[in-house]
């Protein structure tokens, strides 16, 4: 499989840079990342009960450091995690043997390896990810095509109106300072009905989607079924089984 990335794929040096520049601080779950930290099992839990984890083949699209590759690692999957950051691979997979885990990782993009192992993987998970890519749609594409007939996507990001602005960019990161000011750029927020349309285009039927709530006051996350207004995870399967 490729591992040199070609110039013109579908990436923002910018929003990789930034990760690159946090990247030690990805296990600390007291720091930067705490918020993909206390978001985990509840994804976690979200997946597994849909797709199974145990002895299923997973790609894992963005998995930075780690978390969300190493939780379905510990459930059973037989798990591949790819990014196209350096430094978060790097952290990724020294943790995976410190805790281990023998997971695969790769820097190759998704479209690449899309062309490269078509239908190869029973589910594909892509969290937190597609709000820093060029052209989501793209990805959207390239996770249905390397998804078996009938196997299970996960998508996960943050969606576009006044409330997701005033939580997820002025709360997290000017107010409550959970987050370092410009992780996140409100423009490519993506709406439900915009991420459903490029799975339907891309031969994945929409299951089911799941809001993730913050509660400031208990500063706890949970899993809401219908308000997704903030951030929210989509459920599709690939059609064509
Ligand atoms: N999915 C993980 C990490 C989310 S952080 C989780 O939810 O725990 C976003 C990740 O996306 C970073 O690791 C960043 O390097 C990666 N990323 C950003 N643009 C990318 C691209 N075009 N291709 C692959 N990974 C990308």
């Amino acid at each position: 499989m490729g591992t040199t990335p070609s110039p013109v794929e579908n990436m923002d040096p910018d929003e990789i840079a930034k990760f690159e520049a946090l990247a030690e601080r990805w296990w600390d779950n007291t720091g930067e990342f705490k918020p993909l930290h206390d978001i985990n099992p509840l994804r976690l839990d979200f997946i597994d009960a849909r797709a199974g984890m145990a002895g299923r083949r997973v790609l894992d699209v963005g998995c930075g450091g780690g978390i969300l590759a190493e939780g379905m690692a510990h459930r059973g999957a037989d798990v591949i995690g790819i990014d196209l950051g350096e430094a978060p691979l790097g952290v990724a997979r020294l943790h995976a043997e410190e805790s281990g885990l023998a997971i695969d990782y790769r820097r190759v993009s998704v479209e690449a390896l899309a062309e490269e192992a078509p239908g190869r993987f029973d589910v594909v998970t892509c969290l937190e990810m597609l709000e820093h890519v060029p052209d989501p749609g793209s990805v959207v594409r390239a996770c249905a095509a390397l998804v078996k007939p009938g196997g299970q996507v996960f998508f996960s990001t943050l969606n576009r109106n006044p409330k997701a602005l005033a939580l997820a960019v002025v709360g997290a990161e000017y107010v409550l300072r959970m987050l370092p000011r410009g992780t996140h750029d409100y423009a490519k927020f993506i709406r439900p009905a915009e991420l459903a349309r490029w799975c339907r285009e891309a031969g994945l039927a929409v299951r089911e989607q799941s809001g993730l709530v913050y509660n400031p006051l208990t500063r706890r996350y949970r899993l809401h079924p219908t308000d997704v207004s903030v951030n929210y995870l989509m459920h599709c399967q690939r059609e064509d089984a």
